[in-house]
């Protein structure tokens, strides 16, 4: 059993609530390093593999720039993504550049920075032909559909998911690539989300192996970069062990010595959020409010614009009392924000030590589509971010959202003086 722990002392936490206020999302850098030291090692049997770290989880240019020093790229998707990347340092061939129903606009900018343009389908040929686009590297998504329900790797339905294209297709792009010179081919896919077992990572690999050499076989072409997507989970509930990282290394390796003689020089990696930055980072909140009806209810001072998970998808997040960790659990409560969304729970019937009003309440495993995913729904605000150092200085990473901010696109009368009545620029 995986025991849930906290890296920052009661009293660190504390400080900070005390100095920035309530809530907060706080990340571990000693700790986000270190498990990308592990990954790294894991896979040091291949000079090549690489990670990107997929930057949707945790858009903040602090952290990508911390996670740069290990020289992991990044996996973008949109314009914020590419400039955020941009603006870090990181470009070239360590911007992989995967979106899906792609703007013009996007694929323009992705290829300015000299990004992997991994195109999600075959139709984004005439895309990039018709905005006279030839990438240096480009990178083709491969769903497998029905197919990959063989073996013992039965992961989720990729016939129903809306990315990647078919092998037929995949071969269309890859004479595409050849006919206007294009040297550097890779291939991609994504099939998997948050699993936690070694059969289902390892059979992507094996998969990922096998296209290559077909397209090897087929088009005489050795494909320069592998990418085997995210998709590495964590353990989100106490009950769940986490990856064993080591056994993926070393479960690839022995595929890659299989299967790939020859293929010495391409890229393998892997575009992992969750895996990277999710069990780093804590959204800390307070007890405001008691509730009694036919449910003991805690109103905390967060809500879904800070986590969507739980709501989202009825995700468990283990929730912390702090300085009450080892107390009893002795009450069930639902753990609850503001929105008017009954969704809007950190916790639903979630045994706990008794809270009163004012405890600090710490919510685990939101380092990674966090504060990323919040939205602004009954015009909550997000909150900040606070990134505690290797060398454990402190650092707001980014500040809160305040009203003015979330009016900046309205212009209307007075609204700009009415808010200035209740809160500060
Ligand atoms: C979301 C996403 C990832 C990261 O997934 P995790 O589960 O966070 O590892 C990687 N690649 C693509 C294309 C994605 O959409």
């Amino acid at each position: 059993m995986n025991k849930k722990t906290i890296p920052f002392s009661d009293e660190l936490i504390r400080d900070i609530a005390a100095k920035y206020g309530t809530p907060f999302h706080i990340y571990d850098e000693k700790g986000i390093l270190d498990n990308v030291k592990r990954l790294q090692k894991a896979f040091s049997w291949n000079p090549n593999f690489h990670e990107y770290f997929a930057v949707k989880a945790t858009p903040n240019p602090w952290i990508m720039k911390s996670l740069k020093t290990l020289n992991v790229g990044s996996d973008c998707s949109s314009m914020a993504e590419l400039v955020l990347s941009e603006t870090v340092g990181i470009r070239g061939e360590e911007i992989v550049f995967s979106s899906n129903d792609t703007p013009d606009e996007e694929f323009i900018k992705a290829n300015e920075l000299g990004a992997i343009i991994n195109l999600d389908d075959v139709s984004n040929l005439d895309d990039l032909d018709r905005l006279h686009i030839v990438p240096e590297k480009i990178c083709f998504r491969y769903n497998p559909g029905p197919e990959l329900a063989r073996g013992n790797a039965i992961i989720g339905k990729p016939e129903e998911a809306k990315y990647g294209m078919t092998k037929e297709q995949l071969m269309t792009c890859v004479d595409w690539a050849k006919k206007k010179g294009i040297s550097y081919i890779g291939i991609h896919t994504m099939v998997i989300s948050a699993e936690l077992e070694l059969p289902g990572l390892l059979g992507t690999i094996a998969m990922m192996f096998d296209l290559a050499n077909e397209i090897r076989n087929e088009k005489g072409v050795t494909v320069s970069f592998i990418d085997f997507g995210g998709g590495i989970g964590i353990p989100y509930r106490p009950e769940q062990n986490p990856v064993d990282i080591e056994g993926l290394g070393e479960g690839a390796r022995k595929l890659f010595e299989e299967k790939m003689k020859g293929f010495d020089h391409t890229r393998i990696c892997f575009e992992c959020g969750r895996a990277i930055t999710g069990p780093y980072g804590f959204l800390v909140t307070k007890a405001i409010h008691y509730k009694h009806i036919y449910r003991d209810y805690i109103g905390v001072d967060a809500c879904m614009a800070d986590l969507m998970r739980p709501g989202m998808y009825g995700a468990y997040h283990h929730v912390t009392v702090l300085g009450k960790a080892d107390a009893p659990k002795d009450h069930v409560y639902d753990v609850v924000g503001s929105l008017c969304e009954n969704c809007d729970k950190f916790a639903i019937q979630r045994p706990l030590p008794e809270i009163k009003t004012g405890d600090l309440i710490v919510i685990h495993d939101t380092g990674a589509h966090g504060h990323s995913m919040g939205y602004n729904y009954n015009g909550r605000l997000r909150h900040q971010e606070i990134l505690v150092h290797e060398n454990g200085s402190v650092q707001q990473i980014r500040r809160n959202e305040t009203l003015f901010d979330l009016f900046a696109t309205l212009d209307f009368p007075n609204l700009k003086e009415n808010t200035a009545k209740v809160t500060k620029e």
